[in-house]
């Protein structure tokens, strides 16, 4: 039921997350289409044509004032120069602004106005052309700088206009580019908050992974390993064997009658005992050795780079250790002792034959009346039954007679 009612929230998140990441992205298209449309366009050219089309109106006054205060044929040249050059100017700043990226509504008023001037040009270039052939009086003057004038006005006007219009496109542009320029840096800085995000995730997974690791190696009641974490470390030491040839042993060990501190004292007494020594045991073996609850009151300590000589001297140092220590509480007057088994690695490759010869020298020391350890070499004889004891300060060698105690 809660594998379903998870898969039914990861289905959900799933599609929210789709939605949202399609927004995003709708979001993103419709914003880089106008950034690249604003951004894209270039005025600089445009800029540059206005600039010097502004100049025509300009020197379009002066002509005319010379024209009027001197009244010669020079001037009159300059006016036709000015006239063949205003529609060229117009003609181009019209392509221009067609292939800008400006909004045709915003310039189409000042096309209107060029074209006026534009229709204007022929009367002028009339008027100059009958002052050029009869002599300007000072009607025909009038009549070309009224023309003149107008067409001054119509031009200054538009031109001018269209020169405030680049102006704040190019102001719109600086400011989307600073928008872009933004938009940008709270990117990035959302992408270093998901990805330390990400990686905090990542820690917090891995650590709980460790922690579920450990947990499972780990016995609850003495903190000391459990028999998977043992196997474990056999494996290693195994591999360990057979690279350098050192040698290994494992002790078993198993509490004797303990069922009856649990029945005299109650089990939380029995479980406190179980702690105490799995303490003691720590406190015995060497920094290399392993020492594991097996489950209920047996023991077992893998002892890496140590013969049976060596593991048969720690076997005595517990058995002692023991004997000699204080029970919890009510359990104080009450003597603990042990039984062990202890092996050396000979032919096996394996943990389980190795803890399985283990096993039946702990069911020896059982049956020889417990509170020993029984040590053995050999495996199982083949006609079954020869004990080889060799007993000494309560450690008995045996050959392994392939019983088992369960
Ligand atoms: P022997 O000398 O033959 O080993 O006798 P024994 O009483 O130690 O062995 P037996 O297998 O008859 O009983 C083991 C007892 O250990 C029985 C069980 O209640 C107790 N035991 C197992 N696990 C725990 C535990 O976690 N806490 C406590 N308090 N007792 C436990
Ligand atoms: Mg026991
Ligand atoms: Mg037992």
């Amino acid at each position: 039921m809660r594998a379903a009612s998870s898969r039914g929230l990861g289905v959900r998140l799933v599609l929210a997350f789709s939605l949202i990441a399609m927004l995003c992205a709708l979001a993103i298209a419709y914003y880089v289409t106008q950034a690249r449309q604003q951004v894209g366009a270039d005025y600089t050219a445009l800029v540059t044509d206005v600039v010097r089309a502004q100049q025509d109106p300009a020197a379009m006054r002066l002509t005319l004032d010379s024209l009027i205060d001197r009244p010669d044929r020079i001037h009159l040249e300059q006016l036709n120069d000015l006239l063949w050059r205003i529609p060229r100017r117009i003609e181009g700043i019209r392509l221009q602004l067609r292939r800008s990226e400006l909004a045709p509504a915003s310039y189409d008023e000042l096309l209107d106005e060029l074209a006026q001037v534009e229709s204007r040009l022929p009367a002028l270039e009339a008027a100059i052309d009958a002052a050029a052939e009869e002599g300007l009086d000072a009607r025909g003057g009038e009549a070309i700088l009224a023309l003149g004038l107008d067409i001054e006005e119509g031009l200054a006007w538009a031109y001018s206009e269209l020169n405030e219009l680049l102006h704040r496109a190019s102001a719109e542009q600086r400011q989307l580019m600073e928008r872009l320029a933004l938009a940008v840096a709270v990117l990035l800085l959302l992408l270093l908050v998901a990805i330390a995000a990400v990686m905090r995730m990542l820690f917090h997974l891995h650590r709980q992974r460790e922690t579920m690791r450990l947990q499972s190696r780990t016995d609850d009641l003495t903190s000391l390993g459990n028999r998977r974490w043992l196997r474990e470390a056999a494996g290693e030491a195994f591999e360990r064997r057979r690279r350098h040839g050192s040698p290994l042993s494992l002790m078993l060990l198993d509490l004797d009658h303990f069922k009856r501190i649990n029945d005299a004292y109650g089990h939380p007494i029995g479980d406190a005992v179980l702690v105490a020594f799995a303490r003691i045991l720590e406190r015995q073996v060497r920094r290399v050795d392993r020492v594991a609850r097996m489950g209920g009151e047996e023991f077992a300590i893998l002892m890496p780079d140590s013969d049976l000589a060596g593991a048969e001297a720690l076997a005595e140092r517990i058995l002692r250790a023991t004997r000699a220590m204080p029970l919890p509480g009510p359990a104080a007057e009450h003597r603990l002792t042990v039984s062990i088994g202890v092996v050396e690695a000979e032919e096996e490759r394996s943990f389980d034959r190795l803890y399985s010869r283990a096993d039946q020298l702990l069911y020896r020391a059982k049956a020889d009346g417990r509170d020993r350890a029984v040590a053995g070499h050999a495996a199982p004889s083949p006609a079954g039954g020869g004990v080889a004891v060799h007993q000494d300060a309560g450690v008995a060698q045996h050959a392994c007679d392939g019983e088992s105690r369960r």
